[in-house]
């Protein structure tokens, strides 16, 4: 039996005893930590933020999905485009972009369910054909693929982390595959030459690159999601990979790249030297205001700084209740926009009974209305080429 069973079995036994263990308020009784709830006893006020200050373009949003590295497989679709239409319409989100849009066929269904059925509250992104990867022909047909989705209608490239951390020479086995290898450079100048950005995740938190021991502050979201850490193996570290995302920017200066998840929202300085090299930078802040609230002064000057190169995503991923800080609801919405709107002080970045990312709260950091403006539409309407 391998540690993670044993740790789930743990669990489960643990979880069996709570209620009577909580009842008894024993206090001389040892507490693991997956039970410890603390609830804050700070009388701070909450403002509650229904709707959005302005319209909103949602930029990170996986409403569809496709196979990976096994090849195209079926399009699954995770909500209807009536049922995301419910929560934007209450949440004045104007546009979804589904990045997860896959190819060829795929592709198609999705834009016609989504964008041509609803015509701008919905924006779709195709993938790269990772199952091709390894096929001698793959430069060409990667880029004739890009120019196929644009002739469908999708509005540019999404790249999961996939390349860097998965994809290998022989698309399952061998070598892992650099971000910056050169296969990949007719896929970034077609997608730069039909003006469509590249939305790219590389790398993670610096936690998933070391041990999941008791110094490791995410060591609860690892233990739920060991396949999550990257600690070890052949695995490059966060830096690299992030360099090797620099080798691209540079190497194809007129396709404009969305960094997702802040580039790295741990190290903003870093992600600050970044946009001053690479004019054809950007980022959101899906999945990461667990960083930037808990960070709330130097997030504040980092948006205000680079304030025409920010943008509102989430990761919302319809139903996706293992993942509480991305599954798409009203109250997910609701917390993002208390973060950018309020300066509200010390609560949960995630609708869950502990916090998921790790045990912290945040701030929020009440940007001013111009920058709000900007955050939550200005700059993703003027990348995605949308009235604004
Ligand atoms: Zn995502």
């Amino acid at each position: 039996m391998n540690r993670r069973k044993l740790l789930t079995m743990g669990s489960a036994l643990i979880a069996s005893k709570l209620d009577s263990r909580t009842a008894s308020g024993d206090a001389k009784e040892a507490l693991s930590i997956e039970q410890f709830q603390p609830r804050s006893m700070l009388h701070a006020p909450e403002t509650k933020v229904a709707r959005a200050a302005y319209p909103v373009i949602d930029i990170h949003t996986h409403i569809t999905h496709a196979g990976g590295l096994e090849g195209p497989g079926t399009i699954h679709f995770a909500a209807s485009a009536e049922e995301c239409l419910a929560v934007m319409n209450r949440k004045n989100i104007r546009t979804m972009v589904n990045l997860t849009g896959g190819y060829g066929a795929n592709l198609q269904q999705v834009i016609e369910k989504l964008p041509a059925a609803h015509p701008d509250r919905f924006v779709v992104f195709t993938e790269p054909a990772w199952s091709k990867a390894a096929d001698p022909d793959y430069p060409r047909v990667q880029a004739d693929l890009i120019e196929d989705a644009h002739r469908r209608g999708a509005k540019g490239l999404k790249v999961l982390k996939t390349l860097g951390l998965y994809l290998r020479e022989n698309v399952t086995a061998g070598k892992l595959v650099s971000i910056d290898d050169r296969r990949f450079d007719p896929m970034w100048e077609a997608a730069g030459s039909l003006n469509m950005p590249v939305a790219i995740h590389s790398s993670d938190p610096e936690a998933f690159f070391l041990p999941i021991d008791r110094f490791n502050e995410r060591w609860e979201e690892l233990h739920a999601h060991p396949d999550w850490s990257f600690y070890g193996k052949d695995f490059p570290s966060n830096r690299e990979l992030q360099e090797a995302r620099r080798n691209i920017m540079r190497r194809h200066p007129r396709t404009h790249f969305v960094c997702l998840h802040v580039a790295d929202s741990e190290d903003l300085g870093y992600v600050a030297e970044c946009l001053d090299s690479h004019p054809n930078m950007h980022v959101e802040i899906a999945a990461r205001i667990g960083e930037l609230g808990r960070q709330p002064r130097a997030s504040y000057q980092f948006i205000e700084k680079y304030q025409d190169r920010v943008m509102f995503g989430t990761d919302a991923v319809p139903g996706g209740e293992e993942t509480p800080q991305q599954v798409f609801n009203d109250q997910l919405y609701e917390i993002y926009y208390r973060f950018l709107e309020t300066k509200d002080e010390y609560f949960d970045y995630a609708p869950a009974p502990v916090p998921p990312q790790g045990r912290w709260r945040i701030y929020g950091i009440g940007l001013t209305d111009q920058m709000l403006r900007k955050v939550y539409s200005e700059n993703a309407a003027r990348l995605l080429g949308l009235s604004a």
